[in-house]
């Protein structure tokens, strides 16, 4: 099943928007198995836009629109479509009073005459009601093709996505249609081509299934993808593989498909009984906070510190004045002493610590910007790390804020195996 999506908008061409609403759709129809062949961008220009859909209607059986419903003269995808689809607007009496519901709750007089816009409907159209804002989405059909005409407000195209696009596509598709399917294999502290060598032997002929490597921040992602098989008859194969990658990912291997590293290393802590703290100089809370983004993580992190001057360091964490004085803040002895003076303060069986240089200044011969210590205590003991890592300020500290995640994953796993 094949969906072209066309996303509208100046601000898109313009490149102050990045069409995350494409990207979000393209994932979660390949959730259900559907492919997206297409993604076309275009500006609010009537010609243009009447040109973009007219050849997606020629090409694809489903396509999916985003943007251009606004209340205002420069959203005119509601109009080109009714003119393409020879449908005359008509205020849909519905849409109507919830619009001006919409605006009384939220303490207007009187809806604004513009917004009357947004309650017409091609003749004919299916209405996807919007509980998330004004826009209703619009299901039109003619030619051969299905639009589905949503806005391109992403919290709102999301939930109409979710509410009346893939159930449609799901009950179109049936069960027995050859879908695509896909899963991936997360893996977190091993390289990318240390983990190829490692699964060579098992991809050596995995046809019919695709299979990626997919980096990102140190983190190494094996996705497989397989079309043409009955959703049932596709689960089955590529479980077979993914079993046999885990195999052999394991201990870098945290998850599958939507579970996240954090989860996985709540999951060991969990296990072991033990909670984590973080003491943080550089990462100043990205830590923490991508720690804390699974629900329940209380469970198992107890706090952080964050100790960006000396004097913090000093006063919360105890790293002594003499180790700050010789050997600086950035440095593997400070990391160490932050390890401990964070277990020591959040009384916690494991500490992470992260203390660097993010630039774009702070540099120096010696010390320059993007060197990272980074550090994992556990009852076990201490693990720290030397980083040197590329890019700006905001990069680096995402790199290292990853790393030290990787880290501590490594650290919770040996251990299980000799258990
Ligand atoms: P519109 O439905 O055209 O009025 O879009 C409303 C807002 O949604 C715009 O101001 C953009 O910020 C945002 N937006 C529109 N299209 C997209 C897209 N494809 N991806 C992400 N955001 C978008
Ligand atoms: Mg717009």
């Amino acid at each position: 099943m094949d969906v072209e999506i066309v996303a509208i908008g100046n601000e898109l061409l313009l490149g102050e928007t990045v069409d995350t609403n494409s990207a979000y759709a393209a994932r979660r129809l390949a959730k259900i198995g559907a492919r997206v062949s297409r993604v076309t961008i275009v500006g609010d220009d009537r010609e243009r836009m009447r040109k973009a859909l007219a050849e997606a209607r020629e090409r694809s059986r489903w396509v999916i629109t985003t943007g251009g419903l606004g209340p205002t003269q420069d959203d005119v995808t509601r109009q080109v479509v009714a003119e393409l689809f020879d449908a005359p607007l008509e205020i849909d009496a519905d849409v109507l009073a919830d619009v001006e519901e919409r605006f009384r709750r939220f303490g207007y007089a009187k809806m604004p005459e513009s917004n009357l816009s947004q309650a017409e409907v091609p003749r004919g159209a299916r209405v996807i009601p919007n509980r998330h804002g004004t826009a209703p989405g619009l299901v039109v059909e003619g030619g051969g093709s299905t639009f589905f005409v949503l806005p391109g407000v992403p919290a709102e195209m999301r939930a109409l996505l979710e509410e009346g696009v893939l159930p449609a596509l799901v009950a179109a598709s049936g069960d027995a249609v050859p879908v695509v399917r896909s899963r991936v294999v997360h893996t977190a502290g091993i390289g990318e081509s240390a983990l190829a060598e490692r699964l060579q032997d098992a991809l050596a002929d995995t046809s019919p299934i695709e299979v990626a490597f997919l980096p990102d921040l140190g983190m190494v992602d094996v996705r497989l993808t397989l079309a043409g098989y009955s959703r049932v008859e596709a689960d089955r194969r590529l479980d077979v593989l993914a079993g046999e990658i885990i195999r052999r990912s394991t201990p870098w291997f945290y998850g599958i498909d939507d579970e996240t590293l954090p989860q996985a290393i709540g999951g060991s802590l969990v296990e072991r009984g033990w909670k984590v703290a973080v003491a943080e100089s550089m990462t100043s809370g990205e830590l923490g906070a991508e720690l804390t983004s699974p629900a329940g993580s209380s469970a198992w992190f107890v706090g952080g510190i964050m100790a960006y001057a000396n004097e913090a360091k000093e006063a919360l964490l105890g790293v002594p004045r003499e180790t700050l004085a010789h050997h600086g803040a950035v440095s593997e002895e400070t990391c160490r002493a932050m390890l401990a003076g964070a277990r020591k303060a959040l009384r916690a069986e494991v500490a992470c610590a992260v203390t660097g240089i993010a630039g774009p200044a702070g540099g120096s011969e010696e010390k320059p910007v993007g060197l990272v210590w980074i550090g994992v205590e556990t009852p076990a003991g201490a693990q720290v790390r030397k980083l040197d890592l590329p890019g700006g300020r905001k990069e680096v500290r995402r790199r290292a804020t990853a790393a030290t995640l990787a880290l501590l994953w490594r650290q919770l796993r040996p251990a299980e195996s000799e258990r």
